[in-house]
């Protein structure tokens, strides 16, 4: 059995004392979500101090991107060893939005889920379609390169603590959800590809989450599916409430 993970992406929003103040808040209802794994993945500033506020919670930490290189001349990155330094145990990688504006390839997901896994980090690989790419048929296709791609060369007891969040690029920050069945379809390829690429205990153990426009209103129907073990949710997980309505959801 899958315990369901509900993920919040920060992205670039709150500052410090907000970043503390909704950790405090969510902390604070927690224990009545216990057959739910809770994960918030803020800003870098807020990394440790986040990770401080929920010392002794359930909730988790992760932050939301790392470099390959163990440390060196990269200005503006940031190595698993700091991730882990701040107290964070998930970290994000390949997100669209990495993709799209910060040229985010297949490659450097690979690299960076490699590094995060000598890390002892557990990756949040996301994958998923552009409009453009679904309306060309070529979701599946798309999808299941990606993934494939983020994979190469992972021995099989590293790929069993992977986490996969599909994400539609069209409904992430949208407000346009993918229909269940729309996810459930490519939930369960994911789950099919990762069986072929190493056996059906890795692909059952693994949890692949839904991301884009998920909401305490679409969330029930999205993650009673057999495939979806839970929800990267940006937009709704900046509110306490509106994070945890998700959490009771599921
Ligand atoms: C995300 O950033 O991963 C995401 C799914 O955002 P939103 O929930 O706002 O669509």
């Amino acid at each position: 059995m899958r315990k369901k993970l509900i993920a919040g992406n920060w992205k670039m929003f709150k500052k410090l004392g907000e970043s503390q103040a909704l950790a405090r808040e969510i902390a604070a209802a927690a224990g009545s979500h216990g057959k739910v794994e809770l994960l918030v993945c803020p800003t870098y500033t807020s990394l440790a101090s986040v990770a401080e506020t929920l010392k002794g919670s359930p909730v988790k930490v992760g932050a939301q991107d790392l470099h390959w290189e163990e440390q060196g001349a990269f200005t503006g990155k940031i190595s698993w060893d700091m991730i882990k330094d701040a107290g964070a145990d998930y970290v994000i990688i390949g997100h669209s939005e990495q993709r799209t504006y910060f040229h985010e390839t297949d490659e450097t997901v690979n690299k960076k889920t490699r590094t995060a896994l000598k890390g002892k980090l557990v990756p949040i690989i996301c994958v998923g379609e552009t409009l453009a790419q679904r309306d060309a048929n070529q979701t599946l296709d798309i999808v299941s390169n990606q993934t494939r791609k983020a994979f190469e060369g992972i021995p099989k007891a590293d790929a069993a603590v992977c986490v996969i969040a599909y994400e539609p690029v069209w409904a992430i920050g949208t407000g346009r959800n993918a229909t269940p069945e729309q996810a459930q379809e490519v939930h369960a390829m994911i789950r099919k590809l990762v069986s072929g690429l190493y056996d059906s205990g890795v692909a059952d153990g693994m949890r692949i989450l839904y991301g884009g426009s998920m909401k305490p209103e679409n969330a029930k129907s999205l993650l009673s599916l057999a495939d979806i073990d839970g929800g990267l949710i940006g937009g709704a997980s900046l509110k306490a409430d509106s994070f945890l309505a998700i959490a009771a959801a599921s």
